[in-house]
């Protein structure tokens, strides 16, 4: 347990609770860490440091801002094994997997938010009026833990670059990357207040900082469930929202596609974090006459997920976060099996210790079923026949959520004309790969607003628009 366990106005100190949350190894299933849990007070004594600080951060250059968030990166890179090393004890996502995915990637990500400032078109011009982009203000971050220092990342970087001035509050799940990087941020020597973390429970913390009247914006990722409850408190206070919630992403497999491909990339895709990933195509829909073929690949494919430790190097699969994660996984395939819903593969046998629901694909399953329209948040796929492409669309469309998707056809024409038609804020054509500098975000449940890029960065941003006489203009450009 860390002595000094919440980070206000550039200075660790005690949070003000006495109780303690443990984290938990999801493969030995023993406490790896313990943490005390901050109050309310705790959150609003982080806000008025916050608050304090705005007036200078917001002020201070931007090109002093980009070099802070270098500096940080650096610092950051500087501790990739240990954070590669919590996070995958944590989340459970395979060692080597996790080095490059959950850590190697948000420090580039840093980098990149610096890059992309430094181009941002901060100043426009429309007729008579100069548009101005100021900071928002006073911003709560709330992640959750799936992918701990992506989803900071997302939101601490672009808020700090925008001039905004953050009360962190990871997740209670999975907060020790959090601390590596507060860490990283203090030696950095930003200015006392700019960056406060508070950790805690939500309900607890988190619900303190939303309701907080100084707090200007929330930026949350987690479930719907919370997010709806969070977009309700802020509501009160008429405070911008930036939501990033679940999904039950589809990927849609025309007649001409090449099936092999399609199905190995939609399980690597499913599988990724043990399914423990918000934009993970959970659904393959398949034309009717390819189902059956689609069964025999997988099945094939499916023994090569071996599960195991983490932390070795020859593990596909690892653990889920938590024991309630796997029950609550484990209760949703059995109420599938229970509906009519059939196993393309066996399962496999588990390993002896580690939260683990071995990879599992369902077939005889309809788009209405509980399994195909919930988010699962495990390795769990379901395989729906379609007869029509209007059809497929039509299921694709069909749940509360519009977050991903992916397309597969033999011409990226073809894909695209079917891309443009699904209700979803990123889809990828034919297996293109992930792409950081483009906006990431959901329709429907999904979600409001989007992160990463520009886009991203804007999100942290007022616009104001400053009415001046012509003649300004003109003596400007003469
Ligand atoms: P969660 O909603 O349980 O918790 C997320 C965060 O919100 C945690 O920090 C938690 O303490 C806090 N929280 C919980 N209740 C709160 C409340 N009433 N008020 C304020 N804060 C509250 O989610 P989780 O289990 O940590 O994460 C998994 C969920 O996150 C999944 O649904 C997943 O799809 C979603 N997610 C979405 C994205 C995205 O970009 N759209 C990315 C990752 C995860």
């Amino acid at each position: 347990m860390t002595e000094h366990d919440i980070f206000i106005g550039g200075k660790w100190c005690r949070a003000s609770g006495s109780a303690e949350l443990e984290v938990i190894d999801s493969f030995t299933e023993q406490p790896m860490a313990r943490y005390r849990l901050g109050s309310a007070e705790d959150a609003a004594a982080a806000v008025d440091s916050a608050k304090a600080a705005l007036a200078g951060w917001s002020s201070t250059p931007l090109d002093e801002r980009i070099a802070f968030i270098r500096k940080i990166a650096a610092n950051l890179l500087a501790r990739a094994d240990v954070l590669t090393e919590m996070i995958s004890r944590e989340v459970g996502m395979p060692r080597k997997l996790a080095s490059r995915i959950q850590v190697g990637a948000p420090v580039a990500a840093w980098n990149l938010y610096a890059d992309l400032a430094a181009e941002l078109e901060w100043e426009s011009r429309i007729s008579h009026s100069l548009v101005v982009k100021v900071p928002v203000g006073v911003v709560a971050c709330i992640t959750p833990w799936n992918y701990p220092l992506h989803q900071i990342t997302g939101k601490v970087v672009p808020a700090l670059l925008a001039g905004c001035t953050v009360v962190l509050k990871p997740s209670e799940i999975a907060p020790s990357s959090a601390f590596v990087m507060a860490r990283a941020i203090e030696e950095s020597g930003l200015p006392p207040g700019v960056f406060n973390m508070v950790h805690g429970t939500g309900p607890d913390v988190g619900e303190a900082l939303v309701s907080h009247p100084d707090v200007d914006m929330v930026s949350f990722t987690g479930s719907t469930r919370a997010g709806r409850r969070v977009a309700a408190l802020a509501g009160g206070d008429i405070k911008r929202v930036a939501l990033e919630l679940g999904g039950k992403s589809a990927a849609l497999v025309l007649p001409s596609a090449d099936l092999n491909a399609a199905v190995k990339a939609t399980l690597a895709g499913c599988f990724l974090n043990s399914g423990q990933t918000c934009s993970a195509p959970t659904r393959l829909l398949l034309p009717s006459s390819r189902l059956a073929d689609a069964e025999l690949v997988i099945a094939e494919l499916v023994d090569g997920y071996k599960m195991g430790n983490p932390a070795e190097g020859t593990t596909r699969l690892g653990p889920l976060v938590s024991s309630s994660q796997r029950q609550r996984v484990s209760g949703l395939i059995d109420a599938a099996l229970k509906a009519g819903a059939r196993r393309v593969t066996d399962p496999a046998t588990l390993p002896e210790s580690g939260f683990f629901v071995p990879p599992t694909v369902l077939t005889d399953v309809t788009p209405g079923m509980e399994i195909a329209r919930e988010e699962v948040f495990g390795p769990v796929l379901v395989l729906l026949p379609y007869d029509t492409v209007d059809e497929a669309i039509e299921i694709a469309n069909g749940t509360d959520y519009g977050l991903a998707g992916a397309v597969w056809a033999g011409t990226v024409g073809e894909a695209l004309s079917v891309a443009r038609r699904l209700r979803a804020g990123q889809v990828d054509i034919n297996g293109a790969p992930f792409n950081p500098a483009a906006p990431f975000g959901g329709f429907k449940k999904s979600g409001i607003g989007r992160e990463n890029g520009h886009h991203g960065i804007e999100e942290f941003l007022e616009l104001v628009s400053i009415q001046l006489p012509s003649a300004y203009f003109e003596s400007r450009e003469a």
